[in-house]
């Protein structure tokens, strides 16, 4: 099977050219005269981009389908223009063992429409106790990670720390200190206060990055933090860069584009960690055009209505993001001028790759991953008509320029607009 991308504007990592592209039996081909295509894409006025790279996903199967399936929890990735994404582990049965990541990976297998690269957990249950058998299980997924609560004991994390050191794993960390949140905590601490709220204080999350980035200097394990959402973090991540550790990160699209003063008392406005204040969000978006930010990762968390229903004190953490990302940065920080196309375009390809040493590009055997833009296309967020299952969006409403065209996986159409729900 072969296919040309005819016309486009083709982003290259380091800039923007006018070129086509040719694909063969689902990999990149070099450009050559007698290249008979079975198939031709007509990209002329679009922007031709790497697939993108979702570094935090929750897909909830196995174990919470009622929430979201790996078939519709990829479906909402290819709709966003992602074409490789990475499952985070708070699952039942958590992936802490070679038979329960055999079992996730299965499903996988037999239901993703994109790719999907599994975290294994770094505790035995997340539970924070005991590491996982961290060498045997590193072949078989993309890092570790306890996405959902922080690993408290220091000499845990010191012993995983170490293991991944030992074998090039890379942990990816979420990063909360439980003793420094108040019981129930659900807002930043300003909006806390002003609501009688119980707060999620920054210091949550940057005093325990901090512990890490101690253990990354002893150990010299390749380290990520999660949504990182506070200045503070931003400035440690910095400042960890600077000294040439191995440490990278990722801001989510709601923690760069929203604060606490665009809250309303509404679960679509509860995630972990939470919206902080408009210096948090500035220095946020420092850090994605300063390069402090290695990735946008959308952290989407899918959850029933009902549970969503139950204002800032009673829902459950976390929104969707899948199908919103790129429309929302492009129309808030692109569009706005705050940051390029191509940083933007940066953070969402080549930017995760790294991270997770996955092929990016266009050099010619690499998979055809690639997602096609039109970046004045105009949309509306509207949850009704997302393919998750998740509809909590603090982005409901809004108007938005830039539209995914199609998403190709291995060559493969993954998603095309009109089709289905859209
Ligand atoms: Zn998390």
């Amino acid at each position: 099977m072969r296919t040309l991308i005819q016309g486009g504007t083709v982003y290259t990592g380091c800039g923007f050219e006018r070129r086509d592209l040719f694909i063969e039996d689902g990999r990149i081909a070099a450009p050559r005269a007698d290249f008979a295509p079975d198939e031709v894409i007509d990209a002329a006025g679009l922007i031709v981009s790497p697939g993108f790279i979702d570094l935090h996903v929750h897909l909830r199967q196995p174990g919470q389908e009622q929430k979201e399936t790996i078939r519709s929890g990829t479906m909402a990735a290819a709709a966003g223009g992602f074409t490789t994404v990475c499952a985070m582990p708070n699952l039942a049965p958590p992936p802490d063992s070679m038979e329960n990541l055999a079992l996730e990976r299965r499903l996988i297998e037999e239901d993703a429409v994109c790719r999907v690269l599994p975290f294994a957990t770094i505790t035995a249950g997340r539970a924070g106790g005991v590491p996982v058998p961290l060498r045997a299980l590193a072949p078989h997924c993309v890092g570790f990670s306890d996405d959902g609560s922080g690993v408290r004991d220091m000499a845990v994390m010191e012993r995983a720390f170490i293991e991944a050191a030992a074998c090039g794993a890379l942990i990816s960390a979420h990063c909360e200190d439980m003793s420094l949140i108040e019981p129930g905590g659900c807002v930043h601490e300003d909006y806390a206060r002003r609501h009688s709220l119980p707060a999620i204080s920054s210091a949550s999350e940057y005093r325990q990055i901090e512990r890490d980035i101690e253990l990354v200097r002893r150990t010299g394990c390749r380290y990520h933090v999660c949504h990182v959402s506070a200045r503070e973090s931003v400035e440690l991540v910095r400042a960890a860069k600077a000294e040439g550790l191995p440490v990278s990160c990722e801001i989510t699209p709601h923690h760069a584009l929203l604060c606490q003063d665009d809250m309303a008392d509404d679960g679509r406005f509860k995630m972990n960690p939470p919206l902080r204040s408009r210096e948090d969000m500035l220095a946020l978006r420092e850090a994605l055009r300063d390069g402090t930010a290695d990735a946008i990762a959308t952290d989407h968390a899918p959850h029933l209505a009902e549970e969503k229903s139950r204002g800032l004190r009673g829902s459950a953490m976390g929104v969707v993001g899948l199908e919103t990302a790129f429309a929302v940065l492009n129309t808030g920080l692109v569009e706005t001028g705050e940051l390029s196309l191509e940083r933007l375009l940066e953070l969402l390809t080549f930017g995760p790759a790294g991270v997770i040493r996955v092929p990016c590009g266009w050099e010619a055997g690499a998979p055809a991953d690639i997602v096609l833009l039109d970046r004045q296309g105009k949309g509306v967020v509207d949850s009704s008509r997302f393919f998750s299952k998740g509809r909590s969006t603090p982005f409901e409403g809004m108007n938005t320029a830039g539209r995914i065209i199609c998403t190709l996986v291995g060559g493969k159409p993954a998603f095309k607009t009109g089709e289905a729900k859209r």
